[in-house]
């Protein structure tokens, strides 16, 4: 089975070659010429991951499928949200996004008052139908900054499964075994093995 993941990432490629495994082929938008960065002007992980979706789509007619993920914060009634990759401006610094969501949230001193989520949307038109998988991973935001592994958000989020330590400091196989995308796309690749049936 051939798809289109909508993603320039090559982290993010592996991981869902490993996931959906044997039986399937996936392309990039680069595979067809498609370097540009895809419009995200969504307000919403659901819009975002459809609007990406549906650009590849609408320019190959191929099945392909795209994933949005955003960190949302209790205490910040819901932020960052969409605006995860973002929040400290458009240059996608990671320290100054996590240095930030720190200071914001000075003063709220209990693990419970902290609660989190990674929540990953992905959206998949297969054979001109749309469909979506969700994957969420819960846990809390930390005091500080621990660990130098993973990407993004990692070191200031304890997960629940493993309560001692950040995302930064677990193995890259442990983390994908509870991930929120890794949720999202295997609930993706269990609906498309039962379509190969
Ligand atoms: P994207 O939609 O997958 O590009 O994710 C948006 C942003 O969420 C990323 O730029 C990261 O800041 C953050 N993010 C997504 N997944 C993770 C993760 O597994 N760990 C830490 N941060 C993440």
């Amino acid at each position: 089975m051939n798809i289109i993941f909508a993603t320039s990432n090559r982290g993010k490629l592996r991981e869902a070659e490993e996931i959906l495994g044997e039986g399937f082929r996936l392309s990039t938008p680069a595979d067809f010429g498609i370097t540009e960065d895809i419009p995200e002007t969504g307000s919403t992980l659901e819009e975002n991951s459809q609007l990406k979706a549906e650009y590849i789509h609408s320019r190959t007619r191929l099945d392909c499928f795209a994933d949005d993920t955003g960190l949302e914060v209790d205490a910040l009634g819901g932020a960052p949200g969409v605006r995860t990759a973002r929040y400290a401006g458009d240059g996608h610094d990671f320290g100054a996004c996590m240095d930030k969501l720190l200071r914001e949230m000075e003063g709220i001193d209990s693990p419970q008052r902290r609660r989190a989520r990674f929540r990953s949307v992905v959206t998949l038109i297969f054979g001109g139908q749309t469909l979506r998988f969700e994957g969420v991973l819960e846990g809390w935001i930390a005091f500080g900054k621990s660990g130098c592994g993973g990407f993004g958000y990692d070191p200031v989020f304890i997960a629940d499964e493993f309560p001692d330590c950040t995302l930064a400091e677990i193995s890259e196989e442990a983390k994908n075994d509870i991930s929120h995308r890794g949720k999202a796309l295997r609930a993706m690749a269990a609906w498309l093995r039962g379509k190969g049936n």
